[in-house]
């Protein structure tokens, strides 16, 4: 048995969205910027996939931008808005602990420059306030930067409200959309977000290629300077095959969105329940405020790189914090942001579900998630401290 319950860090591509790529390999060939007819054909194709994404997220097709993914609409939307406020003489951002390191390394460049940069406290449950938000915001704010929902806990974010607050003082408002994209019903206007970042290969579509939301209005900064595509913002020949692939692969996710979410959060929910009938562990993040497949645990008294080794000789692909992390010894910056302390935020596991994820499959992850635990306890020097008193649990 081969799981893969690793959907947060990487998606498998639909059969749909691998199909939509083939005709711009070889067929349509041409640079959307040549006047002949080989080029105009690219173009046209160009031309509506940026009306269909527009379409999706509820805005026009002039305030998207092709990006090379999540990680680069990021750096762009905060640049941008650090440069806007910068010419008013407005320095101050607000964003939390427990953002995608796209966005606090970003911060901590501006930083460097001088920016103010108020980091909120995302609470036990994983989730930020408006209230908060407003309170934080300041004369010289010219940014709020938080997440939609987060790639380690899955928590969801009140957006919409946060939006809303923004508005109200004239900030403007950016979300990494990257985990809710094609997860979530997004509608750009109705949630009062100015600039939004996603990536294909969270829902299905190539790896990357993404986009970056920036209303009408919001003058880009560019990270690429060149020719004039992407109305002059950013720069280099579009790739198209990976625009098609990402166009089919969101009109397909937000097609099936509803039918996915509630399929999935039945799978999650038994699998919380299942693995929560483990001792001394915890469920990361709060139960209903989550992303339909997004399942993460600490267990008391061992380590997450351990546990991951031997879930995949049991054929189980997971993940221990995010996979920009694992592999280094310091804890996931999210879970230390939620309260947790430092010796349990090693013994951390994500699940992450896909659309094919089945029964069958969340059946055997509890069943060996709980063996594999049970395993590693036995052989653990704390486990055995923790049993003999003279260390305390941390979980109850
Ligand atoms: C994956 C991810 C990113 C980075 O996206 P890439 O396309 O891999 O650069 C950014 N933010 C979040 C929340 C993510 O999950």
């Amino acid at each position: 048995m081969q799981i893969y319950a690793d959907n947060a860090a990487t998606t498998c591509m639909s059969q749909t969205a691998i199909q939509a790529m083939l005709p711009y390999f070889d067929n349509v060939y041409g640079n959307p910027s040549s006047l002949h007819s080989v080029g105009q054909r690219a173009n046209e194709a160009l031309t509506s996939a940026r009306e269909r994404i527009a379409k999706v997220l509820g805005c026009q097709a002039k305030e998207i931008y092709f990006t090379s993914g999540g990680s680069e609409a990021d750096n762009q939307a905060l640049l941008s808005a650090a440069r806007l406020g910068q010419r008013k003489g407005k320095k101050h951002i607000v964003s939390t602990a427990f953002e995608h390191h796209a966005v606090l390394h970003m911060l901590k460049r501006l930083e460097q420059e001088s920016f103010e940069i108020t980091l909120l406290d995302v609470h036990e449950n994983g989730i930020v306030s408006p209230e908060e938000v407003a309170a934080a915001i300041r004369p010289d704010t010219c940014l709020v930067t938080i997440m939609y929902a987060n790639n380690e806990i899955g928590t969801i974010q009140p957006i919409a409200e946060i939006g809303k607050v923004c508005h109200e003082r004239g900030v403007l408002f950016h979300t990494d959309a990257v985990q809710a994209a094609g997860h979530l019903h997004i509608d750009v206007k109705e949630q009062n977000i100015d600039m939004l970042s996603l990536s294909a290969h969270k829902f299905h579509g190539p790896k990357g290629i993404g986009v970056l939301y920036a209303r009408q209005g919001i003058l880009l900064t560019n990270l690429i300077e060149g020719g004039a595509q992407e109305r002059g913002r950013r720069a280099g020949t579009e790739n198209l095959p990976a625009i098609m692939g990402m166009t089919a692969a969101l009109e397909e996710a937000a097609e099936g969105i509803d039918r996915n979410a509630a399929r999935l959060t039945a799978l999650r929910d038994k699998l919380i329940a299942g693995l929560s009938r483990v001792e001394h562990c915890a469920l990361n993040g709060d139960a209903e405020q989550r992303l339909p497949g997004n399942v993460n645990f600490c267990f008391e008294g061992i380590e997450g790189e351990s546990l991951l080794l031997l879930l995949d000789d049991k054929g189980v692909c997971a993940s221990s914090g995010s996979a920009c992390t694992s592999g280094s010894l310091d804890p996931s910056h999210v879970l230390l942001a939620i309260g947790r302390p430092h010796e349990v935020a090693h013994g951390s596991l994500r699940l992450s579900l896909g659309e094919d994820t089945t029964e069958e499959e969340i059946d055997y992850l509890i069943k060996t998630v709980t063996e594999v635990v049970t395993y590693l306890r036995r052989m653990s020097p704390v486990w055995r401290e923790l049993q003999s008193g003279k260390r305390a649990y941390i979980l109850k």
